[in-house]
């Protein structure tokens, strides 16, 4: 963030910002707002309005796809095996939600998919396929699946969280009816998260009361939030080229260095996957035992899918692709950010290759 952005930020948390209010400081809050909200638009190659995109803030991306989920409680949820919890806990709450299959690279199974859009198309149909996935970083085609949904008439919802900022994403070139995204996967503020929705579709609000975002999701605004969440996808518009280049190079820097080991394995690596992400597995070595001697290190990385401070659980991911414990007990994973620099790397590898030389 630029010092002149952080001076702002300051000053913003300060000042009481609340957008609906009618007094000079609510119109500024107003005004920091529907700026963030284009700079957001923008980033995801989309516009604001008619016959375009709208997009609806919410606390997080987990509001998100609860919030685009509780919209087909009349329908049928169809959902990738590796969707984040957020998603699939929301679904599950749905009588008619049916999980598609992944293969052991993720792909997700589309002639099971296009089975229950057969049987269910009389219905009012979601499918929701994540762009990329949050643990091993594996991007999903979205192309032939947005081409089943269109032929059946279904809607199309991605969970971007990951693939945001990451890699190019478009959201109106991939045609999606819905997207969800958050701030704090881009470096912005946590806090904020928003639903990119087609314009002409309704949304039925989760939250009501004081009827803002247009009367689909109630709650004042986290304007300071918003004002982050757009400086970084502006960030993000001018820098993502550089910034995938720089980290893909750490990241395959980092997997070489690991990889002459018999005990590593990298999951998903040679398939398309996010510039920061890997997933290894030091077989036969627990991934608690690893994330110990990392953390004494002072290097974060993580085991599981870490849905809070301290609770890991199996990983419904690996599990879904059809790897065994050997893996999915033994893996960390690494996410690389753009301050990540060789020496990290370096430091990582000394640590991880200390680690196997004890067994
Ligand atoms: N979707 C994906 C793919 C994620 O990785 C995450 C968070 O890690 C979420 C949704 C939930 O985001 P939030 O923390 O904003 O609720």
């Amino acid at each position: 963030m630029s010092e002149d952005s952080a001076l702002k930020l300051l000053n913003y948390m300060t000042t009481p910002l609340n957008s609906s209010s009618v007094h000079f400081y609510g119109r500024a809050a107003r005004q920091i707002l529907e700026d963030a909200r284009e700079k957001i638009a923008e980033s995801l190659g989309i516009k604001l309005g008619r016959e375009q995109y709208k997009i609806i803030f919410t606390s997080s991306a987990t509001e998100a796809n609860n919030l685009v989920i509780s919209n087909f409680a009349d329908g049928v949820v169809l959902y990738s095996a590796v969707e984040h919890l957020s998603l699939i806990e929301a679904a599950k709450r749905n009588l008619n939600s049916y999980e598609i299959k992944v293969s052991e690279t993720g792909e997700l199974d589309l002639e099971m998919l296009e089975d229950k859009l057969q049987k269910y198309n009389e219905k009012k149909i979601l499918i929701s396929v994540m762009a990329a996935n949050n643990e091993t970083g594996i991007i999903q085609n979205l192309e032939p699946v947005l081409e089943l949904a269109r032929k059946y008439g279904a809607f199309l919802h991605s969970d971007i969280v990951q693939a945001f900022g990451k890699i190019k994403f478009n959201v109106r070139e991939n045609d999606l009816d819905f997207a969800s995204i958050c701030s704090h996967k881009i470096g912005g503020l946590s806090g904020i998260g928003a639903l990119i929705v087609k314009d002409n579709i309704q949304v039925f609000p989760t939250l009501v009361g004081g009827g803002q975002e247009r009367g689909e999701r109630a709650g004042t605004e986290f304007v300071v939030a918003a004002f982050s969440f757009g400086n970084e996808a502006a960030n993000i518009a001018n820098n993502i080229d550089s910034n995938s280049n720089h980290l893909q190079e750490l990241r395959d820097f980092l997997e070489a260095e690991i990889s002459s080991s018999d005990r590593s394995y990298i999951v998903g690596k040679d398939v398309k996957r996010l510039p920061n992400t890997s997933l290894i597995a030091m077989k036969g070595v627990d991934s608690d035992l690893q994330l110990i001697k990392f953390d004494e290190a002072k290097i974060a990385v993580s085991n599981g899918s870490a849905c809070s401070s301290g609770k890991v659980k199996k990983s419904h991911v690996l599990e879904a692709m059809g790897f065994n414990e050997d893996i999915s007990k033994s893996v960390i994973r690494v996410s690389l950010g753009k301050n990540n620099t060789k020496e990290d790397i370096y430091k990582f590898v000394e640590v991880w290759k200390s680690i196997e030389s004890k067994i």
